[in-house]
């Protein structure tokens, strides 16, 4: 008997994935978009998959935006999607917090990264520090100085932060080890695609400082954490062999996938190249394709 392929092509989209898969849920960058231009045929394929009765979910560890951040571009991009079928980290950062009933504490979050995870956390009602308004600050170190910080930070939320400075990281470290405040990290993606000609240092900086100084290791809630699947087949109440997750990275989504009990393809419209996969033999997709162009048979 032949032994099938270690890494199959997604080259008969029905039977190989459709008939068996109820929920997909899509990676974003890499996936629907890239950088801030649109896919080829994204629109068209997700319109498919809807009219055969197919859920579809959006999940992206980019958190500088909200939830309500993503419904714009989508809308920019000429794509429909509703808040609720978009999970970015900066939700999950504050939904973990909620499942963990963090406001019946009284504490505050310190916030290192952009607009989304505050407009994220004020939605649930939990108060928020830092943040953009960090951006130009930087602290006295004349003889005898110390920073103060707010002595009610309860935990620290590490997201990606172009305004990234020395001030955050000390307040972050003295929240995490003088105070005991819990290390959050939105995501740990060490390089991220912000324009496509080259590629950029992701959130792994932030949460890179963080950790050295304070020699701790954050909760990730983003991918390849479980914790968005969880909430997502919960909420929905899906099973998770119907669903298939869809992304353009081994080590974030292809790994969320099969680490969580659910099928994953890897397409190659993102940072994976076919030579990366077949390089590397710890991660293996269901099926990998050129993009999600592929979902469609040809007529
Ligand atoms: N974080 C940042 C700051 C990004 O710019 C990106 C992609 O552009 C990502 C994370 C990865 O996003 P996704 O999970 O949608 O691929
Ligand atoms: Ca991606």
């Amino acid at each position: 008997v032949a032994q099938q392929p270690r890494f199959q092509r997604l080259t008969d989209p029905q039977s190989q994935v459709l008939n068996t898969t109820q929920v997909f849920i899509f990676d974003c960058d890499g996936v629907i978009w890239r950088g801030d231009r649109l896919i080829d045929r994204v629109p068209q394929v997700l319109d498919y998959l809807r009219a055969q009765g197919k859920r579809c979910f959006f999940v992206t560890n980019n958190s500088t935006k909200s939830r309500a951040g993503y419904v714009k571009k989508f809308t920019s991009l000429g794509l429909n999607a509703e808040a609720s079928e978009i999970f970015s980290s900066s939700f999950a950062a504050a939904a973990y917090l909620d499942s963990k009933n963090f406001q019946a504490t009284g504490k505050k979050v310190y916030v290192i990264g952009e607009a989304g995870i505050g407009e994220e956390l004020d939605l649930l009602g939990i108060p928020h520090i830092g943040g953009p308004a960090d951006k130009d600050k930087s602290p006295r170190m004349g003889p005898g100085d110390k920073m103060e910080v707010d002595p009610d930070v309860g935990a620290v939320v590490v997201g990606f932060d172009r305004y990234f400075n020395y001030y955050k990281a000390q307040y972050a470290n003295l929240c995490i080890r003088e105070l005991g405040a819990e290390f959050i990290a939105t995501n740990t993606d060490a390089v991220t695609h912000l324009t496509d000609a080259q590629e950029w240092a992701g959130n792994g900086t932030m949460v890179g400082a963080i950790r050295g100084c304070t020699q701790r290791e954050p909760t990730v809630v983003g991918k390849p954490s479980p914790l968005m699947i969880d909430y997502m087949a919960h909420k929905y109440g899906i099973p998770k062999q119907e669903i298939c997750i869809v992304g353009d990275r081994l080590d974030t989504d292809v790994l969320f996938g099969k680490s969580n009990g659910t099928r994953a393809i890897l397409c190659l419209s993102g940072v994976t190249t076919e030579q990366h996969m077949r390089g590397q033999s710890q991660v293996v997709p269901d099926y990998f394709c050129d993009s999600i162009a592929d979902f469609m048979t040809p007529e």
